[in-house]
């Protein structure tokens, strides 16, 4: 019995040196990002030839069927890794900032690791949406080992419903062991709008990511075209709520994000396709996930006359897009060279053809 509980003492003991180990890793890798971010933002202010951000899709399938999605199926097969680094290496080229693989459920990709390897071997910082669902810890220790900086995981509900199933009751041990193995940044975004049936639930949501030490988030979600859905009364207030615990957590304040709250547009300059690329998984550029069909332009053709073009393009479904990631990027250029409107071609008119 004496022997048995020596035993559980040294397990205990063991795991917290672990874990005391990786929150140790963890600032020190924090660290060394803030500095490479900090370098990366004065490049961002001296020039306006290169992407900040590109969103890389590796794969469209995804083991989830989230009712308000329309970036996922539940049948395609994943990219080719030789394809993969190719439009890696092709971004790294254009000058591309950071790169977040997005999907679909990028941990389908059997070869995800040597993608983030990729993007991090060429000095861009590298970030990962997923649903969380195939977080285990030895997969987490791998992704660690890849070199991958920072991940988001979107939660929307604490008990699954027909709407979504990337629920806290679900999702609560994924968080658990991201918080005792990984030496990456975690940030954990909760929604309101789009027929989540209790908005006080992402409140919960922040709350306990809080508590895990992870950073917390609040967007709206938007419709099929990436619009406005405008916000009903408790959902307004539980959005102020989860943007006071965001000052907290010292996450960005997003006055965008506050105006679609109350409904009313935004004017600001959309710098799609020039400093925010959406690669999809046919390689095509187009200016984000809510605007597929323009300009799909295949990337490896992609070149600097079309990212200055695009930089000075006019976007029409700017006032009330709700993709804050868009936002966020082109607040880096808000102050300068002011916009035209699209050239009235086919294509440009045109403008929300999701696939
Ligand atoms: S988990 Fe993400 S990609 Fe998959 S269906 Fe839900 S929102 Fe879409
Ligand atoms: S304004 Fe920009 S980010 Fe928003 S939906 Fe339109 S193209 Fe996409």
């Amino acid at each position: 019995m004496m022997r048995l509980q020596g035993a559980c003492v040294l397990i205990g003991q063991t795991q917290t040196m672990n874990s005391v180990h990786t929150k140790l890793r963890r600032r020190f890798k924090q660290a060394v990002r803030d500095l490479r971010g900090f370098r990366k933002a004065i490049a961002a202010l001296i020039s306006t030839d290169h992407p900040l951000l590109a969103h890389l899709i590796p794969v469209r399938r995804c083991n989830l069927a989230c009712k308000y999605c329309n970036e996922y199926d539940d049948f395609s097969k994943p990219v080719s890794t030789e394809v993969m680094f190719a439009r890696v290496d092709k971004l790294h080229k254009l000058g591309t900032s950071v790169i977040t693989i997005s999907g679909g459920e990028p941990l389908l990709h059997p070869e995800l690791d040597q993608i983030i390897t990729r993007i991090r071997r060429h000095g861009m910082i590298a970030g990962m949406i997923t649903n969380g669902y195939l977080l285990v810890p030895e997969r987490i220790k791998q992704l660690n080992h890849a070199g991958l900086e920072w991940l988001q995981i979107s939660i929307d509900n604490v008990i699954p419903d027909e709407v979504s199933k990337k629920s806290l009751k679900v999702l609560d041990k994924k968080l658990q062991i991201l918080a005792e193995h990984a030496e990456f940044h975690v940030n954990i975004n909760s929604v309101v709008g789009g027929g989540v049936h209790n908005p006080e639930d992402a409140l919960t949501i922040g709350q306990r990511a809080l508590e895990l030490g992870f950073s917390s988030t609040v967007g709206i979600i938007h419709d099929g075209q990436g619009q406005l859905q405008p916000l009903g009364e408790l959902e307004r207030r539980v959005y102020h709520a989860m943007k006071a615990l965001e000052k907290r957590s010292f996450t960005r304040i997003n006055a965008f994000q506050d105006n679609i709250a109350l409904g009313r547009p935004n004017q600001w300059r959309c710098r799609a396709g020039a400093r925010y690329l959406y690669v999809c998984e046919d390689g095509l550029v187009h200016y984000c996930s809510q605007q597929r069909g323009y300009p799909a332009i295949p990337l490896e053709k992609y070149s600097l006359e079309d990212i200055r073009r695009e930089f000075l393009t006019e976007k029409s479904c700017a006032p009330h897009c709700t993709v804050s990631c868009v936002h966020q990027v082109s607040i880096v250029d808000s102050w300068r060279a002011p916009q035209r409107p699209a050239p009235q071609t086919t294509e440009a008119t045109g403008l929300v053809e999701i696939k």
